[in-house]
């Protein structure tokens, strides 16, 4: 296999070795960084995926749809929409009639974009990058909101449950995305249920 970067036997080792005080190393601390060095397992080098596959995997979404798990917590999450106390704000508006509280978002999620995001930790981006779906508005006023041109200002589109569960289909079959990760989605719990429920049934693992 190719090396694509110097782990730190390789810097660290001829470095070690090539020292005019090597002869002379005696004290134990060198001598222990040594056996530290050589001792310790290859560093994974940087700018490739983690070597590993999740063996015998069962999709809880799967598992939850067979079960009716699923189905039922669809219909909780949505008998908390027509009185919103979905989070703190405890607005209490019924949502279900598109009415707005501090997050305004009333009946269908607004989304932002959906695409395969290569900024994640490792394990998630994987080779083809995680399924990010990016929700538009939130409840939250962070001062140094990193998204705010999202969070704050209303950009995307209002989408029903079939719309996100298309998104989440064209990120696992067409962009083979290795899982689907819902970005500011505290206010939409009931909108990602039922389009989790949507894609279940389409076959979404
Ligand atoms: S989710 Fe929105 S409407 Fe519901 S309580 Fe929070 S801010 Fe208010």
């Amino acid at each position: 296999m190719t090396r694509l970067s110097l782990t730190e036997q390789d810097i660290c080792i001829p470095a070690i070795l090539a020292s005019p005080t090597f002869p002379v190393m005696q004290s134990s601390s060198a001598l222990r960084c040594l056996r530290r060095v050589i001792l310790r397992p290859p560093l994974r080098p940087l700018h490739l995926a983690p070597p590993f596959i999740v063996e015998d995997y069962r999709p809880v979404a799967q598992d939850s749809l067979a079960t009716g798990a699923l189905q039922e917590k669809n219909r909780r999450a949505w008998e908390h929409m027509r009185e919103c106390r979905l989070c703190p704000r405890d607005c209490g508006v019924d949502r279900t009639r598109d009415v707005r509280g501090a997050c305004n978002t009333g009946l269908k999620a607004v989304v932002s974009s959906a695409f395969p995001h290569y900024g994640e930790e490792s394990v998630l981006q994987g080779w083809n990058g995680s399924g990010t779906i990016f929700f538009s508005l939130c409840n939250l006023r962070c001062v140094f909101c990193q998204n705010w041109d999202i969070s704050q200002r209303k950009q995307g589109w209002e989408l029903d449950a079939e719309g996100i569960a298309d998104l989440m289909m064209k990120l696992q079959d067409e962009t083979k995305c290795h899982n689907v990760n819902f970005v500011t989605p505290e206010h939409v719990v009931p909108q990602v249920v039922e389009a989790i429920l949507v894609a279940a049934k389409k076959g979404f693992k």
